[in-house]
């Protein structure tokens, strides 16, 4: 790139010697100003860290100084292996997303060996027909294509095209156009460096974010125990992770046939959400396949929906108001026990792939503490009734009665027992017994508060209820509304007539004061009861008068007498007169009548 100066002829003339001292002298000032060019134009490229605003810089650079309007600039992607265009000017948008192939071709050895060159032959046509037919270069309208080297390697190719009088660029222009193009190939890789670190350093930021909220998600997870409390986390906890508006959690039902909604968050119309969460109303089903669900579950993969308007699978848009899904399986050793549902990112976008990526992740820790929850209600709850068994309820009788020491509330605690449930055995069979039991669960437990209160099955056909913050007055008539209840029951046993039932009911208020244990309060629990069989069965007994069981009995009229004295004895109570007494009544002994 360097030039010459002229052998000055020795019998030249004085004038011709000072011409061709200017002529130098002017090449010398171009060559200076194009250095300063090439200096300032360095300076600028090298304060740009972004590829694009890179491109752009270089191709306005180029313009301004050979006045070409049509320029493109392509970059290898060494990912892809295509020659990509980035940046342009003066050409239709049509040109976006043109590209060809780097790879052993004539075109690509001519650029690998980094000189500018000419794309057009002679006449005006394409010297390399073939791929930029294939290609669709034409499209640029390049005439010179100007590799952009750094040392080592070709990283791209700008296009020129013809001036804006419609002449070719001069070729004196080329070795500064050739120093520019090099320059901005040094700024041009050092960017797409940075902006590889960046990707990855953002990919580090998100695993954390990850790492940090799954460990969250899993410390969560493992302090709630029961099933339902910890469906709703999981289901909230997924929402947020993915700046959703709603969704829902699904399991497969008992038979493994269909997946049905356990959990939904989010709904417009909170009322609807907790119908459907206590299980008063019940949503659609989805069997393998059926649905965006139901294609999770089959395939155990993530489904995502952009638009469920594009999304044949999805039916009820209209009156779910959903825009778009994310579905991710809950899987446990490849067995996909349900699904997560996602719908409707915040801001109208659709989920990205970290949405999918953060989800799954969650879903895996979810799906192994919905396991674990399962079978410790398995493990704590009675096979047939459903009710928990009675090493639970004790332990949980115990944690309730430190509770309600600490806090200086109340607890009650009630027995119930099926009256002459050994005839029901006897008349129809153990079949017709197991049904009535489950139907006298049933009646428990809709007539129980559904987070407060305990059911258990406490032996045959007897039952331990724990009523927390409640006193023995407030226990009476809840037990008073379960012994009617009870009475109402019809059971179909396949006999004629189906069968009623009654139960005979228990009653202790924990006294505090004394400092009773739950075994004492048990026992006058267990008192009450006996008085309730011996008074007739059918009836509900608070522990009352000193020495013996309070009678509470529903009149004939159905209502609860609680008159002053039951109330004054279930105060003035001794715990230890109490238990002594329950045990006189257990050994059949002649028990003071009380009242
Ligand atoms: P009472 O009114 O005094 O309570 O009379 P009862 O007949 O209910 O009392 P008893 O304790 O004599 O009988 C309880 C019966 O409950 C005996 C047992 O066969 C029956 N039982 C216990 N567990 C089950 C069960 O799981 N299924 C069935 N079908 N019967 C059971
Ligand atoms: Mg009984
Ligand atoms: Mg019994």
């Amino acid at each position: 790139m360097g030039f010459q100066v002229s052998d000055t002829p020795t019998d030249a003339s004085a004038e011709e010697v000072i011409a061709s001292l200017r002529a130098t002298n002017a090449q010398l000032d171009r060559r200076i100003f194009d250095l300063s060019a090439l200096l300032k134009a360095g300076d600028a490229l090298h304060d740009v860290l972004e590829v694009e605003p890179l491109c752009a810089l270089l191709i306005a650079m180029v313009r301004e100084r050979v006045q070409v309007d049509r320029l493109a600039l392509f970059l290898n992607n060494p990912e892809t292996c295509q020659v990509e265009l980035r940046a342009y000017n003066g050409l239709p948008d049509e040109v976006a997303g043109l590209s060809f192939p780097a790879e052993d071709g004539i075109l690509w050895r001519l650029l690998l060996a980094g000189e500018p060159f000419s794309v057009l032959d002679l006449g005006g046509s394409p010297r390399f027909p073939e791929i930029f037919g294939v290609n669709q270069l034409e499209q640029v309208e390049g005439r010179l294509w100007l590799p952009l080297v750094m040392p080592g390697k070709v990283i791209g190719v700008l296009s020129i095209g013809l001036s804006r009088n419609g002449t070719p660029v001069d070729v004196s222009e080329l070795s500064f156009l050739s120093a520019l193009a090099n320059q901005a190939a040094l700024s041009i890789n050092s960017a797409r460096l940075y902006e590889r670190i960046d990707v990855a350093r953002r990919r580090l930021d998100r695993s954390l974010h990850q790492l940090s909220m799954l460990f969250d998600v899993t410390r969560a997870l493992s302090a709630v125990s029961d099933l339902t409390g910890l469906l709703r986390l999981i289901l909230e906890r997924a929402i947020d992770a993915v700046d959703a508006e709603k969704g829902s959690l699904m399991l497969l039902n008992e038979t493994g046939e269909e997946l049905e909604v356990r959990v939904v968050f989010g709904l417009p119309d909170k009322e609807i959400e907790r119908k459907i969460n206590e299980g008063e109303i019940n949503c659609r089903t989805f069997k393998p396949g059926e649905g965006v669900a139901g294609t999770v579950l089959e395939t155990g993969k993530p489904h995502r929906v952009d638009n469920t308007e594009d999304e044949g699978r999805f039916t009820d848009r209209e009156s779910s108001h959903v825009r778009s899904i994310l579905c991710v399986p809950l899987t446990v050793e490849d067995d996909t026990i349900g699904v997560i549902n996602i719908t409707n990112r915040k801001g109208n976008e659709p989920f990205r792939d970290e949405d999918e990526e953060i989800l799954g992740a969650l879903a895996d820790q979810a799906a192994v503490a919905i396991a674990r929850a399962r079978l410790y209600e398995a493990a704590i709850t009675d096979g047939l009734t459903g009710l928990y068994i009675r090493r639970f309820v004790m332990h949980r009788l115990r944690e309730e009665v430190r509770r309600t020491r600490r806090y200086g509330n109340q607890l009650s605690v009630v027995i119930c027992d099926i009256d002459h449930f050994k005839s029901v055995n006897d008349t129809y069979g153990h079949p017709a017994g197991d049904a009535v039991l489950v139907r006298v669960a049933d009646v428990l437990r809709a007539g129980l508060r559904t987070e407060v209160d305990v059911a258990a099955r406490y032996g045959g056909e007897e039952f331990l209820l724990l009523l927390p913050q409640t006193t023995a007055r407030a226990a009476v008539v809840a037990a008073e509304r379960l012994r009617k209840s009870t009475e109402e029951l019809k059971v179909e046993v396949g006999a004629d007539e189906p069968l009623s039932v009654t139960m005979s009911f228990g009653i202790a208020e924990l006294d505090i004061e004394s400092g009773e244990t739950p075994a004492d309060l048990i026992a006058r629990a267990d008192a009450a009861l006996y008085a309730s069989k011996e008074a007739g069965r059918n009836r509900v007994t608070a522990y009352g008068a000193s020495g013996g069981p309070g009678k509470a009995d529903a009149g004939e009229d159905g209502g609860f007498t609680q008159d002053g004295d039951t109330l004054r004895r279930l105060r003035t109570l001794k715990p230890e007169a109490m238990a002594m007494a329950a045990q006189a009544e257990r050994r059949g002994a002649e028990s003071e009548k009380p009242d």
